[in-house]
């Protein structure tokens, strides 16, 4: 029998009041609330290795799809809702919680493991605000795709296990202008060690709530941190500085497989160093920096792919100053903050070596910036797919040096959106560079085959491009779910060539460029 022991809610303290209405809930990081029933729970999918994970059978029982539907719970699970606030596009927005999410509770994996079951799209909480809870087929879809690839890709992520559709539609204004229509209604179950968010601890600093807040980060620190030593000072500026670290590190795996969060707002911000909260997401196709997939932030473009560092950054100064009453060392704070810059500077150069190829040099750090700085003029010069590129770099060999332009950018022909365009001085400009890349690569004296296999695993070949999620959806809501399956099987190899596959890694055709759902995305879900 499945084992479930919220330590969540052993340890902290619970909103006391039983009824699920909405409303303002204070000394408190959760209320219990269970999962409004739905029509006709039916799986969409079931990820297996998951369920591997969590000690669950290799398909799904009725009973469980009852469960992850929420129309049934099992013994031992104690559903809640957290409560959290957070910093949206800048500014502080108070009181968020779960508004659609519910933890079923706490699972223990065979090899004793702990893992939180929570549904996405349950039903009100006390935290649903204006909204319903509820969440549409293609949102879940994608979350449950992209964790799932974010994980195989190696980037530290949530996962999901498996997608229900409820049976029941939710009306949504996919684009906020005044067409809302009913859609069909779904609920992913996503599986994280902890969904605590820089929010979480926000909320209780900004009430002044400051036992709230050290029940919160001593129950951080001693259930998931626990080498950082007992809460004292010392340790909570420990955890401070290794929250940093993550999150430095989570944002060089980003911008490394060109992923881009869309709304990186500190309720969306995992203390674990997580990817969480998978909403209008994209993936960088032609590379641009300033490329942002959610339409609500067009304005401002704040969590574009290229500010995502310094972004994160700042959330981190939000999560300082609600740490700063455990801390009381505001410069040791600062200290750690500053250092965020040179940590994260230092990080981009070690992961642009690995996705070209290059080996640690001291004395090359100079030019090898400065290599990476022209690369990224010549990338922006003409269209040019992010994943293609960098795939295709692999197969510029040695013996290309002296061929003609041409000749030399013929392995990187799929990454462009418009060949033609690529002749005459961008043609010379890409020409130009792969000549000093391969010069400078070259010079290590390792065989070309050994460094491309490297660089191949840094480097995907299948990344879950909005179009590909969007063609994948139209099929799952018309019943066909052999598509879904066989993205989710490629996706879990997604450094490998897969020969009969090459569908899943086609650079985004013209139909999608300016597609809802393809290439625009809002907060609509
Ligand atoms: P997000 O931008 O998706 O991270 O959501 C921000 C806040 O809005 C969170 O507190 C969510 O729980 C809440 N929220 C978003 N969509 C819904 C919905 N359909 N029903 C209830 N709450 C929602
Ligand atoms: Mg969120």
């Amino acid at each position: 029998m499945t084992r479930f022991d919220d330590r969540f809610v052993r340890a902290l303290p619970g909103d006391a009041e039983p009824a699920n209405f909405v409303r303002q809930v204070r000394g408190a990081a959760y209320s219990r609330v269970t999962p409004t029933p739905v029509t006709q729970p039916r799986l969409l999918a079931w990820v297996p290795r998951v369920a591997e994970l969590l000690g669950l059978p290799e398909a799904p029982t009725d009973e469980w799809v009852r469960v992850l539907g929420g129309n049934h719970t099992l013994e031992g699970m104690a559903p809640y809702a957290a409560c959290y606030g957070g910093h949206q596009f800048g500014n502080w927005a108070g009181q968020l919680g779960d508004g659609r999410a519910i933890t079923l509770g706490e699972l223990i994996a065979p090899d004793q493991s702990r893992w939180e079951l929570q549904l996405k799209g349950p039903g009100p909480t006390p935290y649903s605000r204006r909204a319903d809870g509820r969440a549409v087929l293609r949102s879940s879809l994608r979350e449950l795709v992209c964790s799932e690839a974010m994980f195989h890709l190696g980037v530290p992520t949530t996962r999901a296990l498996a997608l229900v559709a409820t049976g029941d539609d939710v009306v949504r204004d996919l684009l906020y202008d005044g067409n809302a229509r009913p859609e069909p209604g779904a609920i992913t179950t996503r599986v994280a060690p902890s969904f605590l968010r820089f929010g979480s601890y926000e909320l209780p600093a900004s009430r002044g709530d400051v036992a709230l807040l050290k029940a919160l980060v001593d129950f951080t620190l001693t259930t998931h941190f626990p080498g950082l030593g007992a809460p004292s000072a010392d340790s909570y500026l420990r955890f401070f500085a290794e929250v940093s670290r993550r999150t430095a590190s989570l944002m060089m795996e980003w911008q490394r497989v060109g992923f881009v969060h869309g709304v990186m707002n500190t309720d969306n911000m995992s203390i674990l160093g997580l990817t969480i909260d998978y909403g209008p997401y994209g993936w960088l196709e032609g590379f641009d920096p300033s490329w942002t997939p959610n339409t609500t932030d067009l304005p401002g473009r704040r969590y574009a792919f290229g500010n995502q560092p310094s972004v994160a950054q700042w959330n981190l100064l939000s999560l300082a100053n609600a740490l700063l009453p455990l801390v009381e060392d505001q410069q040791a704070l600062e200290a750690v903050l500053d250092g965020y810059s040179e940590v994260a500077a230092g990080a981009q150069l070690a992961m642009m070596r690995k996705k070209l190829g290059l080996l640690e040099h001291p004395e090359r750090e100079r030019d090898d910036r400065e290599l990476m700085r022209d690369l990224y003029r010549v990338l922006v010069s003409t269209e040019t797919d992010m994943t293609l590129f960098f795939r295709g770099l692999a197969a510029v060999t040695p013996a290309l040096r002296d061929a003609a332009d041409d000749a030399l950018v013929k392995p990187l022909a799929e990454a462009f959106y418009a060949p033609h365009e690529v002749e005459g001085g961008v043609l010379a400009g890409f020409g130009a560079w792969l000549r000093r890349w391969l010069a400078r690569a070259g010079a290590d004296g390792r065989p070309h085959e050994v460094r491309a296999a490297q660089m191949n695993a840094v480097n995907p070949l299948y990344v879950p491009r909005n179009y590909l999620a969007q063609t994948v959806i139209s099929a799952t809501e018309q019943g066909e779910l052999s598509m879904l399956q066989q993205w989710l099987e490629v996706l879990a190899r997604p450094y490998d060539e897969q020969p009969g596959m090459e569908r899943w890694a086609a650079r985004r055709p013209e139909w999608a460029r300016h597609q809802p759902g393809s290439s625009m995305l809002s907060c609509s879900s």
